[in-house]
């Protein structure tokens, strides 16, 4: 099946869809989640644990975006979009709650991982390697280089 030209259009909605879907979840859900979900343009950028205090820093052609995690909640703690509305979207740490920046195209969303099974987290000391990355295969069936005959 052909991709149309219309990824660019379908990103831009994906957001907006996003945007009311963070306006729907507010509503619903509120399971804590453990995890960050960062989507840059329609990309998965990278996925952070909610357990980790840490500041990631996103910086795209069209700005930077400043993610700070702290006592398991994520929030946009600076960004040099023109709106700033990112910023005034307050923390999230419920699954599916976002943290939308429209115009860095930048999506910040709580997602459940199966870390952990015990929601009892009275450990205070856990070493978790804060600079692991988590990377998202994207390499679906590429073509094959050689063809057997
Ligand atoms: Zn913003």
């Amino acid at each position: 099946m052909g991709i149309k030209k219309r990824d660019g259009i379908f990103g831009l909605s994906v957001i907006g869809i996003g945007l009311i879907l963070m306006l729907a979840m507010n509503v619903y859900g509120k399971t804590p989640g453990n995890q960050i979900k960062i989507t840059a343009d329609g990309t998965v950028y990278g996925i952070y644990s909610l357990k980790v205090n840490q500041k990631i820093e996103i910086t795209e052609e069209w700005g930077h975006n400043h993610i700070v995690i702290k006592d398991g909640e994520a929030y946009m703690e600076d960004a040099d979009c023109p709106d700033g509305y990112c910023e005034q979207q307050g923390k999230i740490s419920k699954e599916k709650e976002t943290i939308v920046c429209l115009p860095h195209k930048l999506v910040v969303e709580v997602i459940t991982a199966e870390e952990e099974n015990t929601g009892d987290s009275n450990s205070g000391n856990d070493s978790y390697d804060a600079g692991e990355e988590t990377d998202v295969a994207e390499d679906e069936a590429a073509a094959p280089d050689v063809i057997a005959k």
